[in-house]
């Protein structure tokens, strides 16, 4: 299985943010992982462009999931494809809050991406409230089953286990955490879909720093993070990349 690392820049960026793809490429020329990166939509075609001759792949962060039509506003999977992205993230936390996505729609978006022929990223994640009350595994068990369609394999498909307090607050589980979350992921995924969910890579994301990447690497049934604030500088997130090997 090759590893993934992934930065999300979110809602982040516009053409001066093109030089990043060059600086990452030229710090990291031979990584050990996949490394990708997913702008926001008005960029993708540009970064994807700007990446091409490197290792560098590209994605979204969201897509509509139909094909085409009276969306005002959307993008689907197929422009993603259209502008060069390889990847789709679904369910992203932040999507779920504030388009109050469900389990439902996340499924249908991430067969949207295979539709489009690219792989989605699929997340899930308990909240501070959820985590207290001692219901992690409930939640994303929960969570997994409803957005996960069914057809997923090891390439289709990512899952990013992501705990909504540590996005973007500095706050990290323990390992012991992250390491419990991904065993039982690991464990449902290959109960449900048989052998090809060994081969599915499992991302944790949330607050991943150069500073703390390797040992979180070093987690059972971890493959790689999902990155947002230290993706955006070439330098914090080659240092990320660097420790996937
Ligand atoms: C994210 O938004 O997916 C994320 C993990 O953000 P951060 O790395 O900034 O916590």
């Amino acid at each position: 299985m090759q590893k993934l690392a992934a930065g999300n820049w979110k809602m982040n960026g516009t053409a001066e943010v093109l030089a990043e793809i060059a600086a990452l490429a030229a710090a990291e020329p031979t990584p050990a992982c996949e490394v990708l990166i997913c702008p926001p939509a008005t960029l993708l075609s540009r970064l994807s462009d700007a990446a091409k001759g490197s290792p560098i792949r590209t994605g979204a962060q969201d897509c509509h999931a139909n094909e085409g039509g009276a969306h005002t506003g959307d993008i689907s999977a197929e422009m993603v494809a259209d502008a060069g992205g390889h990847y789709i993230i679904v369910g992203h936390s932040e999507r779920r809050a504030d388009h109050a996505e469900t389990d439902a729609i996340v499924r249908a978006k991430a067969e949207a991406a295979w539709r489009a022929g690219l792989s989605a990223i699929i997340c899930i994640g308990e909240t501070l409230e959820e985590r207290e009350a001692g219901r992690t595994i409930e939640v994303v068990g929960g969570q997994l089953a409803g957005s996960v369609p069914d057809g997923a394999t090891g390439v289709n498909t990512v899952i990013a286990y992501e705990p909504v307090w540590a996005i973007g607050t500095g706050k990290v589980p323990t390992l012991d955490e992250i390491g419990a979350v991904h065993d039982d992921i690991r464990t449902r995924l290959v109960d449900r879909f048989g052998a090809t969910a060994n081969d599915m890579r499992l991302l944790y994301g949330g607050s991943v720093k150069p500073g703390n990447a390797a040992e979180i690497f070093g987690v059972s049934n971890v493959d790689g993070a999902l990155v947002g604030g230290a993706s955006l500088k070439a330098a914090d997130f080659a240092g990320i990349v660097s420790a996937l090997k």
